[in-house]
Formats: structure tokens, sequence, C-alpha cells
């Protein structure tokens, strides 16, 4: 008997067979385990979840909901808002199992199963006085990378994606290929960007920074009325901090925690967190000069680990998101007037809206190199509807939505496609920009049957 709709019984018990207690089924207690994904708002119910645990699973996998023609969607870490890492109604992917880490001390180099998640990766190359080309989160490596994945090296190195030398790519046609820079090059070409669209990837080769896990944080808090002068400050010097260092800023209401005092909590603020890699005296003067600046409620600059650069804004699985971006050139006065003028109040104390400071490495790459094309922008702008209650999905979906619409008119065109939530085909144009079309005819030649839908879809180039 088929558990959903859509797939046939048929196809159920092939997966049963091959997979057996690793086919979980919505009347099992696993299943709900293994649908839930961070952005706690998306409620989908696949027919299936087959949990792989190496290629030829995956393969395997492949070759049965394609005999049947059946939706499906593969899940590494689940943490991208838009949910497509869980398809209604059809079968699930999921690849967490596949987790295995391997690092190579003398290429500095680290290989990476497809369903693992940066924590672990990190915790491995540490230890050998590497640093991966992600972020100290438990956040999955193969949507951040496929998607571009803005890491705390990126302007010291580049993008994740700029860091990929080779991957294990399943083809939509059942094959496992090596993709690089001398093999299958267009298809390395999309997947450094390209999202989803292209095939699964089973196993990423990542090239890391060699730097102690030793860390500096600048990390500063100014009340509203200051709000104006803090982001004019941080557009005209964040350009210009070292390489070393991520910054950041967050136009926010102030979270009731004890390290900051009672009389803040819920007021109005904008903060800005410079992460540096290193702990040098030229970037300690760098992060000092930073956090020097006005009359902050905190300025503080300290040293930290890798592992805990990101701790301030841990976030439970389960939490309700909305997420959408956009970049800019620079935070000009117009900007910043709406942006302070719109954003308050926000719908709950944890939405806010988040400021990344690019360049360096990441730009230095062309627009054509990767599928990725954001490689002028200086700034991505993050808007975050985050919610806890059912009953708040309304209006903090609104919140994120009119924010997104009223800023993105100062803003380049382009978005950044691990950070949106609304996917409809304007959204998709504008994630990969002028190398769409490009991403198309690469999809048209290695999934014609259009098999990789459950992501930002981009149309094969002759249906269009
Ligand atoms: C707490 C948090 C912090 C974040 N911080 C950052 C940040 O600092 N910088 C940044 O750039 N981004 C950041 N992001 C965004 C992040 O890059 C995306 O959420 C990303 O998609 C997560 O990857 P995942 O593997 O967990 O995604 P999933 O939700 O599992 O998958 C995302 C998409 O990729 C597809 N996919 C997944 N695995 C594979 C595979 N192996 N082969 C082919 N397709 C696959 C899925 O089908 C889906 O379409 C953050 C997200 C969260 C939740």
């Amino acid at each position: 008997m088929s558990t959903r709709d859509n797939v046939p019984a048929d196809l159920v018990s092939e997966l049963q067979t091959q997979f057996g207690d690793r086919c979980l089924l919505p009347s099992e207690a696993r299943y709900s385990e293994a649908i839930a994904i961070w952005n706690g708002a998306i409620e989908r119910y696949p027919a299936a979840v087959v949990q792989c645990e190496n290629t030829a699973d995956v393969v395997a996998a492949l070759a049965a909901v394609t005999e049947y023609d059946i939706p499906f969607s593969v899940k590494a870490g689940g943490h991208m808002t838009t949910g497509h890492a869980i398809v209604e109604d059809g079968v699930v992917f999921d690849l967490t199992p596949i987790q295995d880490v391997d690092v190579d001390p003398d290429s500095k180099t680290v290989t990476v199963g497809g369903g693992a998640t940066w924590d672990l990766v990190n915790a491995a190359a540490l230890d050998h006085g590497l640093i991966p080309p992600g972020i100290p989160d438990a956040v999955g490596v193969a949507g951040f990378t496929l998607g571009g994945g803005m890491g705390v090296t990126g302007r010291m190195n580049g993008l994740a994606c700029d860091n990929l030398r080779s991957a294990e790519v399943i083809t939509a046609a059942g094959d496992v290929v090596t993709a690089s820079e001398n093999e299958n090059e267009e298809l390395f070409w999309a997947i450094r960007g390209g999202s989803g669209n292209v095939g699964i990837v089973t196993a990423f080769e990542f090239d890391c920074v060699e730097a102690s896990r030793e860390c500096l944080v600048a990390n500063v808090l100014y009340p509203f009325d200051g709000a104006t002068e803090y982001l004019n400050y941080f557009n005209k010097v964040a350009p210009d901090l070292p390489d070393e260092t991520f910054p950041t800023a967050a136009v926010m209401t102030v979270p009731p925690i004890p390290d900051l005092p009672e009389s803040l909590h819920g007021q109005p603020a904008v903060a800005g967190y410079v992460m540096g890699v290193g702990s040098g005296d030229d970037l300690k003067e760098a992060l000092e000069s930073f956090a020097d600046f006005g009359d902050p409620h905190v300025a503080a600059v300290y040293p930290t680990d890798y592992t805990e650069l990101y701790d301030p804004f841990e976030i439970p699985s389960g939490h309700r998101h909305h997420w959408e971006s956009f970049y800019i050139d620079e935070l000009h006065e117009a900007f910043i007037e709406t942006l302070l003028a719109e954003t308050f109040p926000t719908p709950t104390p944890q939405s806010n809206v988040a400021i990344y400071g690019l360049g360096g490495a990441i730009n230095d790459v062309s627009r054509d190199a990767t599928a990725y094309p954001h490689r002028d922008a200086q700034f991505a702008v993050h808007i975050q509807g985050h919610w806890l209650d059912e009953a708040d999905d309304e209006s903090c979906i609104s919140w994120t939505r009119h924010l997104h619409e009223t800023l993105r008119e100062f803003g380049t065109g382009g978005e950044y496609v691990n950070n949106q939530t609304d996917t409809d085909e304007a959204r998709v144009r504008a994630a990969f920009g002028e190398n769409y079309d490009r991403l198309a005819e690469v999809k048209s030649k290695w999934d014609p049957e259009d098999r990789f839908r459950s992501t930002q879809h981009v149309e094969l180039e002759f249906d269009r």
C-alpha cells in the first residue's frame, strides 16, 4: 500500500528491500526526526526517507525514484530556510550518515562526506592547524558550498565554493563522476554556486587556510540614536579592515541576555561583530581601532577559539524563520535612513537585519568563474524574520517581505541563494544573476529530464 498519494506501493517496497530499516515511512517514530529541519515553519511530508550511508546507496535510491518518475529531495544539514531538503509526497535522500572527514595535512586539504556539517570538519582540521572554508557552526557543508558559502575566512581566502578542489557527483543518469578544474569542468563550474540543480554531491575536497585556531573578536553595541552614525562608519571602515576579518553588523532589538543591562533589553539598537582569524598585534590593533568609535553601550575586543566565534548567534533547531537577502555596493545615507525607519518595531525580539562585509578574496574572483555571480558587491544584507509561535507566522513573514521589497531597491539586484525563503522565478533569477543562462545550459546537458527540482530551480534551456 502507498503511504502517500503520489508514490506507488511498488516503489516503497523496492526501497524497503534495498534499505531495510533505513527506509523510514510516516508510520515510524524515526520518520519525524528524519523530516525535522532547522526551519520549524516548514512542514512537508514525504512518502519515505531513505538514509544513505554511502555513494552506492544514493545511486540506488536515485535509480529507484527515476524508474517511477517520482520527485525526490536531498537532505544534508537541513539548514536552508526554504526547506528544499524535504520534498512533499516524494522520497527524501537523507545524506546525514555520510559524514566522514579526512584531513591531509601535507596538501592542506580536507575531504568531506556530502552529509557532513561544518562543526565536524572543523573538529578534524583545526587539530592540524588548518581552518576549512566554512563556519564554526553545525550548518551543512553541502548546501552551504553549493550556494557559494560565505565563511569566516572568506575575505582571506574566498568563498567555500572557491576553495573546492574537486567533488564526487552523482549525475541524473546515475553516473558517479569527479568534477574539478580538469574533469567535467562545466559541471564543476555549476556546483560552485548553482545550488542543487545539476547533481548530488557525495564528497567535497577543500583547500584549507593554514592558521591558528586562536581568534579575536570586536563586539560593539550602539543605542538607536547612534545607529545612523555607526552604520555610516561601518560602511566606510569595513571594506578596509584586514582580510583576516569577517565584519558583520546587525540592526536589532536588544535580546534579554544577562551580559547586557536590563534597561537595554527590548530596545532598538545596532551592533557590530567583527571576527578576526589570528591573534597577532596588527590584527588586534585593527580591531581595537574599529571598536573605538562613538558612544557605545558596549565595546570589547577579546580572544576566543575559532569554534566559539558563532556562539552569540546560536539558535536551536526548530524555531520558525523567514529569511531574505540582497547585495548592496554601499550603505549610503538613503539606505540607512530607510533601514532604520522600516526595521522597527521588529515583530519579535529575535528578528533582525544582518549586514556582512564582503570584498577581499571573495571579490577577486571574476563574475563568470563560478556559478556564484555576486563578485562586486561590498555588502550582503540578510533580513531574518525569526519567531517561535505559529500564531506569529503572518506578522513575521510580512515584516520580512516588506523590508526586503523596500530595501532591495537600494541593492545590486542580486540575492544570496542560501539566505532566500521565497523562491519564485524572479527570486531564482536574482540569485543566479547573469549566470542563470549558463547554469540552464549546463543543467540541460547533465539533467535533461529535469530531475533535480527541489532547489532554487533553474528552467532547462529548451523549456524557456
Ligand atoms: C544558523 C545558520 C547560520 C548560517 N550562517 C551562514 C554563513 O555564515 N554564511 C553563509 O554563506 N551561509 C550561512 N547560512 C546559510 C546556509 O549556507 C544555508 O542554509 C545552506 O543551504 C545550508 O546547507 P545544508 O547542507 O544544511 O542545507 P540543506 O537544507 O540540507 O540543503 C540545501 C539545498 O541544497 C541541496 N543539497 C543538500 N545537500 C546536497 C548534496 N549533497 N548534493 C546536492 N544538493 C544538495 C538541498 O536539496 C537543498 O536544495 C546559515 C544558515 C543557518 C541556519
